[in-house]
């Protein structure tokens, strides 16, 4: 009965608190009941169920909420007992697209590469390989009628079985190296995503310091701050510790701090071409000479620019040396399915020789079912995403990617042109390639109030943090979009200039209160109640 009292007194002074603290901004405050708080017992279950309805909440503050239709209306779903025939299935499926954004409205800033020209055509042909009753480009009938059998159920697992998928994979990886400036002793191998081919990584450079430096017994990463997190992610998965670094004022690797958050137990340098947060390409050649002159490999992340510095710098951009021409330059990753414009689930990850990449492949000798071997995180690996990755690279060829590249940067050209014009807002750092990140200029105006009023006219805004800012990837679909996202830009600027209390509302409000949060671990735990809330049916 006591401990019931005790939870209802502190989970009322808690949202109290939290209350008062979303009107007034008591940041002071807040830190400390959070601190506090959470050494009275019984606290943290209070502190989870607050989050939890938190976290509910901010769901309905979202788009999600009003996304009428694509909400399942029962608690659970059973396997229908008969099946559904095809065409209400199909029927079913266009409505729910039809309730949901386009992207090709040119309204999204991340996810969806998709070429606006017939190139998706040829990709899902090749990923179906349907023969002729496909049908759906009739230019690709004759290329689509040579493959016989389809590549949908076929699977790399063993690459004796499937030979074609063999050499589809070994090309596509020889075809990026080489792209990248790896000679011919580059080695490594297809992945399903960006995320993938770094958890790849981690693990094939932690095996190789249990080989070379067994010694180490609690491996470490250093990276900058703006590493993407799915380095922190095999890091967890894998047992390493990540020891992230603050960037310089310009928003790239500070190469002089990493070098000093070098210990004996670091067995990765890893930055990024471009960092995804602000598009700036870190100092490669100084980050991996720095890696070289220490004896430790450096892993560069090019996932999200792989495919298109080089393109970039080819069209007579200012790009900074940052591929196998660094000789420290131990590995890079480089996403196929982002500016390679192949179907999602393909990423390269690919080392300077073959000494690095044995690392990366896991063996199995005692099993009854016989001798297992893996080259990747997943058993089965899909042929179609392997097939469509080689298409998309044989088919778009330099050139191709060479015109895109330049469609791409000079709507960035123009994007970075207009922000410009725009007296409160500002970009930040200086991106490299097709992408900015759009920050505010004046202290009067809140960027993430910014969002919300860009949320209004339809935008999906990219909100980030330390420091508060919006990303922007350009993609295909922009083409049609700049303009009006440039005049949106200036018309919201203007309109929290004159509101500012719109930086204490909405999702601008939620923000700011995560960011006062003084604990990550309290806001990581808000992110799992916000996972757990928001995968349900209703
Ligand atoms: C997209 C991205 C990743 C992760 O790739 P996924 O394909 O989303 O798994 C990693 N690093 C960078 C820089 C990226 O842009």
């Amino acid at each position: 009965m006591l401990a019931l009292l005790e939870h209802i007194v502190v989970a009322a002074v808690f949202l109290m608190l939290l209350g008062v603290y979303l009107k007034a901004g008591t940041r002071e405050l807040f830190r400390v009941v959070v601190i506090a708080t959470k050494h009275i017992p019984g606290v943290s279950e209070l502190v989870a169920s607050t989050l939890k309805s938190e976290a509910a909440s901010f769901i309905k503050s979202t788009k999600l909420a009003s996304s009428n239709g694509l909400v399942s209306k029962a608690a659970t779903v059973a396997l229908p007992k008969t099946g559904i025939p095809k065409e209400d299935l199909l029927r079913q499926m266009k409505e729910m697209k039809e309730k949901e954004t386009d992207h090709m409205d040119g309204k999204v800033f991340a996810y969806a590469y998709t070429l606006t020209d017939d190139h998706f055509e040829l990709q899902k042909d090749v990923y179906e390989m349907f023969s002729e009753k496909t049908g759906h480009c009739p230019e690709h009938d004759d290329l689509v009628k040579t493959f016989q059998r389809s590549f949908l159920h076929e699977n790399a697992l063993n690459p004796m079985v499937y030979p074609s998928l063999r050499r589809m994979e070994t090309e596509v990886v020889s075809m990026t190296s080489a792209m990248l400036h790896g000679g011919a002793s580059c080695a490594g191998f297809l992945t399903s995503g960006g995320t993938e081919s770094l958890l790849m990584a981690v693990k094939t450079y932690r095996d190789r310091a249990q080989k070379l430096a067994p010694w180490i017994s609690q491996p470490e990463i250093v990276c900058p701050i703006t590493h993407h997190p799915a380095l922190d992610k095999a890091a967890h998965y894998f047992g390493l510790k990540v020891v992230h670094v603050p960037v310089t004022s310009h928003l790239v690797a500070d190469v002089d701090a990493m070098e000093k958050a070098v210990t004996a137990n670091t067995v990765l340098i890893s930055c990024s071409a471009p960092q995804f947060c602000h598009g700036v390409v870190d100092p490669v050649l100084e980050v991996s000479n720095m890696a070289a002159r220490l004896g430790l490999p450096c892993h560069v992340d090019a996932c999200f620019g792989g495919f298109m510095l080089p393109w970039v710098e080819k069209l007579g951009y200012d790009v900074p040396v940052w591929d196998f021409r660094c000789p420290g330059v131990t590995s890079i990753s480089a996403d196929v399915h982002k500016y390679g414009y192949s179907v999602k689930g393909a990423s390269v990850i690919t080392c300077r020789s073959e000494e690095y990449r044995k690392y990366q492949i896991y063996s199995y000798g005692s099993w009854p079912g016989g001798l297992y071997g893996s080259p990747s995180m997943a058993g089965t690996r899909p042929g179609g995403n392997i097939a469509a990755a080689w298409a998309a690279m044989k088919s778009l060829g330099e050139e191709g990617y060479m015109a895109r590249a330049k469609t791409l940067m000079d709507i960035t050209d123009k994007l970075k042109e207009g922000i410009a014009g725009i007296e409160e807002l500002k970009i930040m750092g200086h991106p490299h390639m097709t992408c900015v990140a759009v920050g505010s200029a004046d202290p009067s105006v809140s960027i993430l109030a910014v969002a919300d009023l860009m949320e209004k006219k339809g935008w999906t805004m990219e909100r980030q943090q330390n420091p508060d800012c919006v990303h922007c990837s350009v993609l295909p679909h922009h083409q049609v979009s700049c303009d009006q996202l440039v005049q949106d830009f200036r018309d919201s600027a203007q309109e929290a200039k004159k509101n500012p209390q719109l930086s204490k509302q909405g999702t601008a409000g939620i923000y700011g209160m995560m960011a006062a949060i003084p604990d990550t671990v309290i806001i990581e735990d808000f992110i799992k109640e916000f996972f757990s809330e928001v995968y349900k049916l209703q």
